[in-house]
């Protein structure tokens, strides 16, 4: 087999909902799921302001807000970002959303089981082994022999063999069991396109 040839992809991990926490509802007054509603609360007070990130119960919608900013003097913060939480930007609501250990510090547990999608753009059309570059906006600690396993139609047992014997490497170097992180470059040696998800 020509080395020198190799099928390059990009494949992204699209996140298409927040982690939901568990916390203390005080009208359920129970620990209930919370879910994040991609709005702010936002308080101005003399030069101070405090935002919170909204989050609603899902069985009776009353709110759980959490910290965003405190007391923080108005100058301190840009008038872009100010704008961001007035307007309810998704984006900006989606980061707090994603700041999972300062979450996991403010509520009993959040769940990071959330529905994804897989992406994947092939970049280089060759023969060969197959590189795949992993891009991930949004992390909530999802495995890479999970994704793997899914993206290349592999049971995952199968796919641990193939990384213990040299087939699957990593750059940087990481164990297939570890948590993806952005711009993972993962290689696997001649395998079989037929039933990946890769196209
Ligand atoms: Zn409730």
């Amino acid at each position: 087999m020509n080395k020198s040839k190799e099928y390059n992809f990009e494949i992204e991990i699209i996140a298409e909902e927040t982690p939901q926490v568990i916390t203390n509802c005080h009208k359920c007054k129970k620990q209930t799921m919370f879910y994040c509603s991609d709005k702010f609360r936002v308080n101005a007070q003399q030069k101070n302001i405090d935002v919170w990130l909204i989050y609603k119960c899902a069985y009776c919608d009353s709110t759980w807000n959490s910290p965003v900013l405190s007391r923080l003097h108005v100058n301190k913060i840009s008038r872009e970002l100010h704008q961001k939480f007035m307007s309810n930007d998704r984006e900006t609501a989606w980061e707090y959303a994603f700041q999972i250990e300062k979450l996991r510090k403010l509520c009993s547990r959040v769940n990071t089981d959330i529905k994804y999608r897989v992406a994947s753009k092939q970049i280089k059309p060759e023969a060969g082994d197959i590189t795949i570059k992993l891009i991930s906006k949004y992390k909530f600690g999802l495995r890479l022999d999970k994704v793997l396993a899914e993206i290349l139609g592999i049971p995952r047992p199968k796919l641990c063999q193939l990384a213990e014997s040299g087939e699957i490497l990593t750059n940087p170097q990481v164990s297939i069991k570890s948590k993806i992180k952005d711009d993972l470059k993962i290689t696997i040696k001649a395998l079989e396109l037929g039933d990946t998800k890769l196209k």
